[in-house]
């Protein structure tokens, strides 16, 4: 039963992690000007969880409709520029690719470049496609520069989005969120309170007998749920049939290797291991499934393959890749490791929070909450999560392992229908159906797809129109182009600290020259 029809006078925001402040941070702003308080609930107590640092090209659009300045942002974060995810033995062992944020060539004749490759590789060239990527030969030589607008030059071709340090950014959204007039209350929420006929939840009880009352609550205490599990019982979608992987350690070292502009994503025995090279030190993790292999395993593992010292305690987290059955569940919107998760193997947590907060705004409630705003969000929101998860789930698909358990466990895998059509598609006509909605465009999946030695039997047969002269000649240039353009970029360390980004810490400089 909706509530009366009238304006969202208070918005409560319950847990102040990555997506507590991103939510706290957007909404204060793009609310600036309503007669809306907004009210950001955390507890030191219980803390965050802190590990996301990397992320997708999109945040730049976050951070830019909040006018925050890149440079200060940078610095505040100790953030690094990233060109894309290196993956590290992941069709077979010795194989490895880019993922670059960028497309690779130009189009011929409105036709996108790697189908016009794949009919060169027929004429016998043999050049990888990577060649052809301004953005993966940048990362790969420690290059940075920020892409041109001139469409018609190789500069354009790329984003970019940032490795940091969550916590810092957490930190650094709050104090942004609090100048805008968020007001921040520590404590832990015991018991939270229903309207008896609706459902609708009414108050939340604090330590010490504080109670917060609320419109709109919007629910970033993270794995708990507080809100949308623990008090509405919306159920959750478990994928792990897809996902397996439901543990990981996370561990920060010194940085005695490059400052890449990439994450790198080695697969291991039972999962994976990350590494993100920030400007003062390393995040490293490993994500893996605790039925292949043990906690003492996955730490060993971890530990061994570290470049420097660490620099804490190597930290476990234990989750379930799914997500929320509902996203908004009556006066309740789930945001953040409270919607749901999904391994951080293709940096989308973050970038679903973003999305999380991107619909809030715009599908934006009165306190009727008409279920029709709630299903358009979840449905939305759904696909999100849908198509993110397909897309990590083709990494461990695609592999042509002869051994080791788990990696076998996935070439028997049933897939979802929309993954397995999409693959259908791509062996047979070398064509990615684009989806609607999802963050990861055709160029996303080619390089996933090729870089996991997936090379499809046919293409595009307008290529065979052109003449193959023609066709060398567009190749020949293009890879001249971008190698001559890439040998002109700066270093990226070099970049960081033109623009006034680079961190005050002693290390850092020292590691950037
Ligand atoms: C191993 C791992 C690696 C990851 N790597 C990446 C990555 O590289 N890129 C990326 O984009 N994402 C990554 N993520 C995801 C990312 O860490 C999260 O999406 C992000 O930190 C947001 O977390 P959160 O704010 O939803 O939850 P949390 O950080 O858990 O915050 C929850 C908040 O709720 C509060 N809270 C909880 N219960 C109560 C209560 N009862 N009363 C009061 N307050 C309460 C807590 O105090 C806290 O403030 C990773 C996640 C994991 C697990």
């Amino acid at each position: 039963m909706p509530q009366h029809s009238g304006n969202i006078e208070k918005i409560c925001i319950l847990g102040g992690g990555t997506a507590g402040w991103m939510t706290a941070a957007a909404l204060s702003h793009k609310l600036k000007g309503l007669p809306i308080r907004i009210e950001l609930v955390e507890s030191d107590e219980i803390g965050t969880v802190g590990v996301g640092e990397a992320t997708l090209p999109l945040i730049r659009k976050f951070n830019e409709a909040l006018k925050i300045d890149e440079a200060t942002f940078m610095k505040a974060t100790e953030a690094t520029f990233k060109l894309g995810i290196e993956f590290c033995d992941w069709g077979k062992p010795g194989d490895h690719y880019i993922h670059p944020f960028g497309d690779y060539g130009q189009p011929i004749n409105g036709i996108p470049f790697y189908q016009a490759w794949l009919r060169l590789r027929e004429l016998g060239e043999t050049a990888r496609l990577d060649e052809w990527s301004y953005p993966i030969l940048a990362a790969e030589q420690g290059r940075f520069q920020y892409p041109t607008t001139d469409y018609n030059t190789v500069e354009s071709s790329f984003g970019w989005a940032y490795q940091f340090d969550a916590s810092q950014y957490a930190l650094f959204l709050r104090r942004y969120a609090q100048a805008n007039g968020v007001t921040r209350t520590e404590g832990k929420v015991r018991q939270t309170f229903c309207h008896p006929e609706t459902g609708f939840v009414e108050s939340l009880k604090l330590d010490g007998e504080q109670t917060v009352t609320a419109d709109l609550f919007v629910d970033c205490s993270g794995f708990r749920g507080v809100l949308i599990e623990q008090a509405l019982e919306t159920g959750y979608d478990d994928w792990s049939c897809w996902l397996p992987c439901n543990r990981a350690i996370a561990v920060p070292c010194e940085s005695h290797g490059e400052l890449t502009p990439f994450t790198r994503a080695t697969a291991r025995d039972g999962g994976w291991q990350w590494r993100i090279p920030l400007q003062h030190r390393v995040g490293n993790g490993h994500v893996y499934c605790s039925s292949f292999i043990s906690d003492e395993q996955a730490a060993d593992q971890l530990l061994s393959n570290l470049e420097g010292p660490t620099l804490a305690s190597p930290r476990q987290l234990f989750f379930t890749t799914g997500r929320r059955r509902k996203f908004w569940n009556k006066n309740v919107v789930a945001i953040g490791l409270a919607a749901g998760f999904l391994e951080p193997l293709e940096s989308t947590s973050i970038h679903l929070i973003q999305e999380g907060i991107t619909e809030l705004l715009q599908l934006f409630p009165d306190t009727s909450f008409q279920t029709s705003d709630a299903d358009e969000y979840n449905q939305r929101m759904g696909l999100a999560f849908e198509r993110v998860r397909d897309f990590l789930l083709l990494h461990y698909v695609a592999n042509q392992r002869e051994s080791g358990e788990f990696w076998l466990h996935f070439q028997n895998l049933k897939l979802p229908d929309s993954l397995d059509e999409k693959i259908t598609a791509w062996m047979t006509r070398g064509h990615i159906i684009k989806y609607e909605f999802g963050a990861f465009l055709p160029p996303s999946w080619l390089a996933v797809l090729l870089g996991q030695n997936l090379v499809p039997r046919g293409y595009d047969p307008r290529v065979l129109a052109i003449p193959d002269a023609t066709l060398i000649a567009h190749g020949r240039a293009t890879r001249d182009a971008v190698a001559a353009t890439v040998a002109r970029t700066p270093d990226h360390g070099a970049f960081i600290r033109q623009i006034g980004a680079g961190s005050d810490r002693a290390p850092l400089v020292a590691r950037m020259d």
